[in-house]
């Protein structure tokens, strides 16, 4: 049989392949893969008439990464440059797609992984993924700021590889998301809308644009909107937060290891970073599901509510094209859904009770 015939969009490389002269990698890289990257960048008709007519909206669906969440795109190049420095075990601290993803790629290097999540606020999907790979999962009574200091003084003292995303290699792996977005639109979004949690992503994604920018790639850069969860918006308030907040577990983080980072991609871009209510996440992950057809996790949905709340404030006063990062799945978090979802109708088999409820009439 004949096989079928492809086209390169069609076959996804892993980001290594796909963006290697842009990597910090040599052949003497063993590349640890599970094709992540190449994900969708949806166009959001509906939201975009809902939010504000005279934008275009479109979604980049990070959930559709191997293990869920845009994790991967940093943890290839994590695991992969481990691997390369000899190392037999790494460590992280979550908020549980890290780890997922730590999980799954030490698993498919044949090495050791550690993880540290805070105790009871991990979402369920998350913690399943990461004891089915076969890591040592420790739930510390604790949130994630102690969770990350633990690990780092750990790695400090022992050999053992640190993948969170004050791991360089995080970074740089996460960089591509940015290349993808402008191979597919030919220049950066006017703005580019992220949630903010430990603040590594927004940096990986200004470095991918400028990047690109300072290459020739591209002729312009993207203003950056960066959303925290109100309960836990340190960036926004300009202190740690002791004790954060929020629905969003994948964003609860009081003292991000990238602040800085973050700040100088707000202020280089001429962007902002805001701060999007519960109560406004939540909005925005039902409004994805019902007028969109996409699942996000809560944190990712904080995205499009603070592009939302933006608008509304009057920001926006041309046209402009606006990408908001879908960072994880909806099904990394099924209780959540349930909780804010309609309700299920429990019906006994009988025909005419269920016409009478879907209002179909005889
Ligand atoms: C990790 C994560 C974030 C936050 O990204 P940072 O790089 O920590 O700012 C947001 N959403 C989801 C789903 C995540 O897994």
């Amino acid at each position: 049989m004949e096989a079928l015939a492809t086209t390169p969009a069609m076959r996804r490389a892993g980001i290594i392949e796909q963006y290697r002269d842009w990597l910090p990698v040599t052949d003497a890289t063993p590349v640890i893969t599970l094709l992540e990257g190449s994900t969708p960048l949806i166009p959001a008709p509906a939201l975009a008439r809902a939010i504000d007519p005279k934008l275009k909206v479109y979604l980049k669906y990070e959930g559709l990464n191997p293990t869920g969440s845009f994790k991967d795109r940093g943890m290839t190049m994590a695991i992969s440059k481990a691997c390369e420095a000899g190392a037999k075990a790494v460590i992280c601290a979550s908020t549980g797609n890290t780890a997922a993803s730590a999980a799954a790629y030490s698993a498919r290097a044949g090495i050791q992984c550690a993880v540290l999540l805070p105790k009871g606020e991990v979402a369920l999907g998350k913690v399943s993924q990461s004891l089915m790979h076969g890591a040592k999962v420790i739930a510390i009574d604790g949130n994630f700021d102690d969770a990350l200091r633990l690990v780092r003084e750990i790695t400090d003292e022992y050999p053992i590889e640190l993948v969170n995303s004050l791991n360089p290699y995080r970074i740089e792996g996460q960089k591509s998301g940015a290349f993808e977005i402008c191979d597919v639109l030919g220049e950066p979004p006017d703005f580019h809308c992220i949630p903010v949690g430990n603040a590594g992503n927004i940096t990986a994604y200004w470095k991918g644009y400028n990047e690109y920018f300072q290459a020739g790639v591209t002729q312009r850069l993207p203003k950056m909107l960066g959303y925290q969860a109100a309960g836990s918006a340190p960036i926004y308030y300009g202190h740690p937060i002791a004790e954060p907040d929020t629905i969003a577990t994948a964003i609860r983080i009081g003292n991000p290891a990238s602040w800085k980072k973050a700040e100088a991609a707000r202020d280089d871009s001429g962007g902002m970073i805001d701060i999007v209510t519960d109560d406004e996440i939540l909005e925005a992950y039902t409004m994805l599901a019902s007028l969109e057809g996409v699942f996000c996790e809560p944190a990712s949905a904080a995205s499009v509510a603070g592009l939302y709340k933006t608008a509304k404030s009057g920001y926006f006063t041309e046209p402009a094209t606006c990408v908001c990062i879908l960072t994880g799945h909806g099904l990394k978090d099924p209780t959540r859904a349930v909780a804010v979802a309609p309700q299920l109708i429990d019906l006994p088999p009988d025909k005419g009770r269920i016409l009478e409820t879907l209002g179909i009439s005889a």
